[in-house]
């Protein structure tokens, strides 16, 4: 199994130069890639392979222009590449967005596998660099001169603050008390979670605080002058803001996620599409500022780690429009209607509740449709999908049984 620890780091300035100059080569290989991948894609039609945008950077560290790519280690351009592929991969299968040009203002990192960095005793020296990385570990259960990583992650937060992130391979824990329990979960605005059980997580009232801190700060930093003291005055608020945000965000996530897979053995999610929701203007902020896909990932991995069940329903599926009671089916059901009474049985249903219930019952559709390892992914069903048609055949039994 695999986990990350991450600690801040404090480089000495020379160290810094090195850093800064690997982050500065990795951003001009991903934004040249593509860019050429784009001209490509948009002009000749054709998608690129990892192998071509390898052979590429070759011919650029070749070239007298770009000669000093070679003047950093290798390791992380070529895993930028391998991101960028993957960037791809998402943006075609249609789980995420265009990949977007990297810019000197944000977040940097670079990506070490182990033959770009030495470990042992719990010191770390990357490669190109003679002198061990500081690092602040924090972690007490954990024997850091025992720590024998796979992957290193150096990054540098836009707030100035460095980190070193280390990515280890460890054995799976005993796994948290077994239980039977099975739930839905639906995803809200109005709550965070519903369970199927009627438990409910509201949306922290925290992150709405801090979100308008936030955005009081980005007003003052837009009226700063451009060059100005006070503009990089403003500019460290704003970072430190953000970064206030979301630690908040993740803390939350985390609880949430944790006492989530604590509680059952089985968990029920529907395939939000997040890429696509964001893009509907209304909905985007309240959504990108919730975390449901870090909720999910989170999920994944935490159900993975303590052998939970988790089974992902197609998105297609009208979870909230079906009665759970007897299966009808409304035409429609505008997203303000909290509560809504069902024509065929008369059940008077709670929106996010009901929703719930129907995620379950086509989680349990899906399990026993066959599909042995239910935890991940991979039990998205393309085309037609069977919960759906699994419920009408129920309902169906049901109403001649009546
Ligand atoms: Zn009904």
């Amino acid at each position: 199994m695999r986990t990350a620890y991450k600690c801040r780091a404090y480089p000495t300035s020379e160290q810094i130069a090195a850093l800064s100059r690997t982050f500065g080569c990795v951003r001009l290989v991903w934004n040249m890639t593509l860019d050429e991948r784009t001209r490509r894609y948009r002009t000749e039609k054709t998608r690129t392979t990892y192998r071509e945008t390898d052979a590429t950077l070759t011919e650029w560290k070749r070239s007298d222009e770009l000669a000093f790519l070679s003047e950093v280690s290798c390791v992380p351009l070529q895993q930028t590449l391998r991101h960028q592929h993957t960037a791809f991969q998402n943006y075609f299968s249609g789980r995420a967005r265009y990949p977007r040009f990297k810019s000197r203002t944000g977040r940097q990192s670079a990506h070490y596998t182990r033959s770009a960095f030495r470990m042992r005793g719990g010191l770390l020296v990357l490669a190109k660099t003679s002198s061990p990385l500081r690092f602040a570990w924090s972690f007490d259960d954990v024997d850091v001169t025992e720590l024998s990583p796979t992957m290193v992650i150096v990054s540098r937060e836009s707030d100035g603050r460095w980190y070193v992130s280390f990515a280890v391979d460890v054995p799976k824990p005993d796994s948290v008390a077994a239980t039977t329990r099975e739930i839905g979960v639906d995803l809200g605005l109005k709550d965070f979670l519903v369970t199927s059980d009627g438990d409910r997580v509201a949306n922290p009232r925290l992150l709405a605080r801090r979100a308008r801190n936030l955005s009081r700060h980005q007003r003052r930093l837009a009226r700063c002058l451009r060059g100005s003291n006070n503009r990089l005055k403003a500019k460290a608020k704003v970072a430190r803001a953000h970064r206030k945000v979301r630690n908040a965000r993740r803390d939350f996530l985390h609880r949430t996620s944790t006492a989530l897979v604590r509680s059952s053995g089985t968990i029920v999610i529907e395939d939000l599409n997040v890429a696509g929701m964001v893009r509907n203007r209304r909905l985007s902020l309240a959504i990108s500022d919730v975390g449901w896909g870090e909720f999910r990932r989170q999920l994944q991995y935490k159900c993975e780690r303590a052998d939970r069940t988790l089974i992902v329903v197609d998105r297609w599926y009208p979870s909230s429009r079906t009665c759970s009671a007897c299966g009808h089916l409304l035409a429609t059901l505008e997203l303000s209607t909290r509560h809504w009474t069902c024509p065929g049985c008369r059940t008077r249903h709670d929106r996010d509740l009901n929703a719930a219930k129907n995620i379950l019952a086509a989680g349990r559709a899906v399990a026993r449709g066959g599909s042995g390892d239910a935890c991940g992914a991979d039990v998205r069903r393309q085309g037609e999908p069977l919960p759906r048609s699994a419920m009408k055949q129920e309902a169906h039994a049901v109403r001649s049984g009546s």
